[in-house]
């Protein structure tokens, strides 16, 4: 028998329901209960794959290829699992599905309706989600009190209804302190608290997310607002590191409160592992500069886009004992101005960020050529390969106006392309979950810097792209010293690059981030690092 814990958030969205979902799991996980978790995406989409990041932040990537919004990311860095992609459950599938099942007569002529129907497709995806664990975590996106939120809350209604001792609800607000004032206030709060009672919820737990810790005079005032007793209202304010959150959760008791109100008797939580990897004496220091395309959302900057990446660096970082310090650079700025390739002098190392489309990209290369040509460490990340290698095809090999199909479909030198299957799928303009997704093999060469990073042969990674380096060009390219140090075991697909005269210019098809945890770091970036740092010295 599985029990829930219902996760969803009032006030603003973007307040860190995400993080909350995977510290309250990893709690339960740490007391020996087998846990997995939900997403519930109220948007029409069927999944995150054709959305832009500056949208909803990055789309995470799951080894069975699921495309999904950043959260689950969340959740598996904190659980050191992975979930599969029917764990996200969108509108657009939720209906879609329905309006399947009408058209092929399931409904044995029966009018179908929000209710029932609409809540029993989503009440039947949770349960198989839910099937063989102890636990299932429940996170509803967006915010109560938005429209498009209330079938799933009226979802996790029924549900818990069903059995009430087998569920648990906790909302997650936020409470701003503004400037002007200088107070914190709890009114936005106790409006969303009106939100998800007027739903029919009474939630069990309040998570207050603000700045500083929400003080008992403000606790006071939510509990006699909610009805909830004061010791259930749990104060999460902003921390250094996200990877803390559970631990300060374990000091208010929610642990062991959750446990209590599903009435699961578990034993003790053993968090010495967690609790080493957060003291860790981060004595060196590295300035990892990051080349991006401008991320902006009118006046603002999204540096989520990239959440992963970030993840990764600074899992890697902590386990090294490195103070890491990143700094951004946008291909569009550099290109209006090269002289800030200066900038990158200041760096430690350079990252070149994943992407799709034109911008910035001239500027991107240019930062590339300058790393190869300064001896300066390399890491190029998905388009960040593939810019390297139109980089090195123009600029070493000879190759004019050579450049990847996605930007350039007439280019005389596709050093990038398509292979045949994708093109196919492009002529139908079928976009949705279509490109090389999920988790790939790669087999290493046993003498390359790559290999010493993994110390293994034969490494999987995820994958999200629909390009490749064009198998036509790989001779004349490393004939001229670039090395495609890691391929697909059928030696179709390149999947790594490295440079043979530089001491660290290294690049790959995948997404190592994607399965870089807080307890388990990626090699890849790990082995990275401590290239910057042996180069540093
Ligand atoms: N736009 C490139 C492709 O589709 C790279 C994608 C990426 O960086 N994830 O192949």
């Amino acid at each position: 028998m599985h029990k829930y814990v219902f996760v969803f958030g009032g006030v603003i969205s973007g307040v860190g329901k995400g993080v909350v979902t995977a510290s309250i799991a990893a709690m339960l996980q740490k007391r020996g209960l087998k846990v997995t978790v939900v997403k519930i995406d109220p948007y029409i989409n069927i999944d995150a794959g054709t959305m832009r990041p500056t949208e909803h932040g990055e789309v995470w990537v799951t080894e069975d290829g699921g495309e999904i919004d950043q959260d689950f990311g969340h959740y598996e860095r904190f659980l050191n699992i992975n979930l599969p992609k029917a764990n996200n459950i969108t509108t657009g599938q939720v209906y879609k599905k329905i309006i399947e099942d009408e058209r092929a007569g399931k409904y044995l002529g029966k009018t179908v309706q929000f209710i029932p129907h609409v809540l029993d497709q989503i009440i039947e995806r949770i349960e198989k989600s839910a099937k063989g664990f102890d636990v299932c975590l429940v996170e509803s996106g967006g915010v109560v009190g938005d429209y498009e939120n209330i079938p799933f809350m009226f979802a996790f209604r029924r549900l818990a209804l069903k059995k009430p001792e087998d569920s648990c609800s906790v909302l997650v607000v936020y409470l701003p302190t503004p400037n002007h004032l200088g107070e914190m206030k709890t009114k936005p709060a106790q409006h969303a608290i009106k939100s998800v009672r007027e739903l029919g919820i009474n939630p069990d737990f309040i998570i207050c997310r603000s700045e500083q810790a929400v003080d008992e005079l403000r606790k006071q005032k939510i509990a006699d607002y909610s009805n909830i007793l004061p010791e259930n209202i749990i104060s999460s304010p902003n921390v250094k590191n996200i990877y803390s959150i559970p631990l300060l959760f374990e000091k208010q008791d929610l642990g062991k409160k959750v446990t209590e109100k599903l009435g699961l008797k578990t034993c003790e939580p053993d968090w010495s592992d967690w609790q080493a990897l957060l003291n860790k004496k981060l004595s060196k220091k590295l300035v990892i500069s990051l080349v991006s395309k401008y991320y902006k959302t009118g006046d603002f900057e999204l540096p989520d886009s990239y959440v992963s990446i970030i993840q990764a660096l600074k899992h890697s970082a902590n386990h090294l004992g490195v103070n890491l310090e990143l700094t951004w650079i946008s291909g569009e700025k550099i290109e209006e101005n090269p002289k800030k390739l200066k900038e990158l002098d200041e760096a430690d190392g350079v990252v070149v960020l994943p992407g799709f489309g034109g911008k910035g990209v001239e500027g991107k290369i240019k930062a590339i050529q300058w790393l190869r040509e300064n001896n300066k460490p390399f890491l190029g990340i998905c388009y960040g390969m593939q810019l390297a290698v139109v980089e090195f095809a123009r600029n070493v090999c000879g190759l004019s106006g050579a450049h990847s199909t996605e930007l350039s479909p007439g280019t005389k030198n596709p050093v990038i392309n398509t292979l045949p299957e994708q093109g196919e799928i492009l002529k139908k303009c079928a976009y949705g979950a279509t490109m090389r997704l999920g988790s790939h093999p790669a087999r290493l060469d046993k003498n390359s810097l790559i290999y010493s990073f993994y110390g293994s042969e034969t490494v999987w990674e995820r994958h999200r792209h629909r390009y490749e380096v064009n198998p036509e060009y790989v001779e004349k390219l490393e004939g001229k010293g670039l090395w495609f140090s890691g391929k697909s075991p059928d030696g179709k697909f390149v999947e790594f690059m490295e440079l043979r005269n530089h001491p660290c210019f290294v690049g790959t098809q995948a997404h190592p981030e994607y399965k870089s945890r807080f307890t388990q770091p990626s090699p890849f970036y790990t082995g990275f690092l401590k290239k910057c740092l042996e180069m540093k010295d």
